[in-house]
Order: structure tokens, then sequence, then C-alpha cells
């Protein structure tokens, strides 16, 4: 064998397994890891640290995150400090340059959208408010998902610029299934509009704005503030005047507090999965919708 043949096959040997090395994705929540691997399609392996069944601001830190960190191609985050709790040490002790937040492989999902219950007056972290710089729960309109589907299709693209026709083939695809869902969606709670609802945690002021739900209350006294006896009183008086049939609970949390509130009240506990995977039946960003919109709408009917 000649030494150009040589060289032309031994650049053939390792340029093949390169080709088909896929993107390693990591995504704080799994509604972004989905929102990826639809985009990405086999050209992406994306994965979650948060399942969706945890809270998504107490992540419990492991070791395995750190090594999944290290190998990340592509770090994608909500931002506004929904990860402050956990993800930093894990960043630090990744020792991957490319997904800090300096690097080319970050992603903060939160850009573009809209953010609501933004800070008018100085941020404090006064009785432990894990909201300090706007509402991180931003991904349950989907307005916000189209969003966030975007930014991460460019983001592939740049650091995978020979996937860039398949991620923007993947993002009309998204796109047009999520316009689909949104018609469907409307259509089962056209006749809700205007109904009042109290959830557990702020999880939901984007998800009540688009399907035109009017939140009056929390059961946290702050978000991230568990329930005291004096609020939960509170509240039972303010459902009581207000006839609020609905208490939106997100499904980590205990059920103590809200049924108390409910057999006070006669309204009904509706345990709403805010993540893709809090239900085994919320397997991707539009079946979360699908489940969460279902169980909306069959508790009003129960309530009728
Ligand atoms: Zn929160």
């Amino acid at each position: 064998m000649n030494a150009v043949l040589l060289v032309s096959s031994f650049l053939l040997l390792f340029s093949l397994p390169a080709e088909a090395k896929k993107l390693k994705v990591v995504t704080t929540l799994s509604d972004l890891a989905s929102l990826a691997q639809t985009i990405g399609g086999d050209r992406v392996d994306a994965e979650s640290i948060a399942k969706g069944y945890q809270d998504p601001h107490f992540v419990e830190p492991k070791p395995s995150f750190v090594l999944k960190l290290h190998d990340a191609d592509v770090l994608i985050v909500a931002g506004l400090e929904l990860e402050i709790g956990y993800l930093p040490p894990l960043l630090d002790q990744s020792r991957n340059e490319r997904i800090r937040p300096t690097g080319a492989g970050y992603l903060d999902a939160s850009t573009g959208c809209e953010i609501l219950e933004k800070p008018t007056t100085a941020v404090t972290r006064a009785m432990g408010d894990v909201h300090p710089f706007g509402n991180p729960h931003y991904w349950l309109d989907p307005r916000n998902g189209r969003v966030v589907a975007r930014a991460i299709a460019a983001k592939l693209s740049a650091l995978d610029p020979a996937g860039a026709d398949l991620f923007q083939k993947n993002l009309a695809g998204f796109e047009a299934r999520l316009a689909e869902a949104e018609k469907r969606w409307q259509q089962k709670l056209a006749g809700y509009a205007g109904t009042k609802v109290v959830t557990y945690h702020a999880s939901w002021p984007n998800f009540a704005k688009y399907f035109k739900l009017d939140v009056v209350g929390y059961l946290e006294p702050k978000p991230g503030i568990p329930p005291t006896p004096q609020h939960k009183l509170e509240i039972i008086n303010l459902m009581r005047e207000q006839k609020v049939p609905l208490i939106l609970m997100e499904v980590y949390f205990d059920r103590k507090d809200p049924d108390f509130v409910a057999s006070k009240t006669g309204a009904e506990v509706v345990m709403m999965p805010p993540s893709v995977g809090g239900e085994p039946a919320a397997k991707d960003y539009i079946s979360l919708f699908d489940f969460d919109v279902d169980r909306i709408v069959a508790a009003l009917q129960r309530k009728k």
C-alpha cells in the first residue's frame, strides 16, 4: 500500500465515526430535552437532569450529572435562576468550558420568551422567594415553546451546520403539529374562559394567560414557601368568597394541604404535571398540554 492510500484509508477510518457522532445535549428540564430531541432528530442525544415529576427548583445534585455535563456539547437551561440551587456547582465540577454561559454550547431558553411577574423593584430573596427575576415556568405557554424550539434549531445549526437542513425540517414539522394542537386545546377550553383557579406553586401564570384562566391565589404564601396555617385560612376564605372551583397542584407536592383546603371549600384538586414525564402520558411537549387540558376540562365538567 502506498503512502497516499494509507493516509486516505486512515482518514476514512477516523472520519466515519466522527460523522456519526451525535451532539450530546443536556438540559435542566425534561421539556427542553423533548424539544431538543424533536428538533435534533437522530443527530442529537438529548437528556434532562430534572425528571418531569421533580420540583425543578430543587433537584438533588448527583455525581452522574457532573459526568453528563463533562461530555455535553450543548447545555440548555430555563434561566431566570430556576437552576440556581443546584446547577452552578455541577457546572464548576464538570470542567467543560463549552457549556458555560460564555461558551458556544450554552443556551438560555428564556431569551425571547414572554416572561411574566418580572419584578419592578430591586431584586431581593425576601422570605425565600424563588422567582426573583420573573416567573421561570414560562414554557407552559405554547407560544413560548415555539420561541424555544426556534432558538434550539438555531443553536444546533450553529454547532452542526451539516444538520441545519434537517433541524429546519424538524422545526417546521413541530410548528405545524403545535399549531394543530393549539386549535384542539382552544376548542376544548372555549367554554371556560375566566374560570377562577388557585394553584399550589406559581407554576401556571403563562399557562393561565394563554388559556384564559384566572389565578386568584396560591397555596404557597410566597414561591418556595410551604403553606402556613394562617395562609391556608386566608385562601379558604378567598375561595369561598370567589367560588373558586379548582386547585391546580403540581404532581411533586404533598396532597395534604390542597385536600384540606378543598374539603373546606368544595373545590376539586387537579393534579397537573408541569413538565414532560410528570405523568407517563405526558411523553413530549405537545402531549403534556393535551394531558393538562384534558384534566382541567374533566374536572370542570364534573363541577357543572
Ligand atoms: Zn417556581
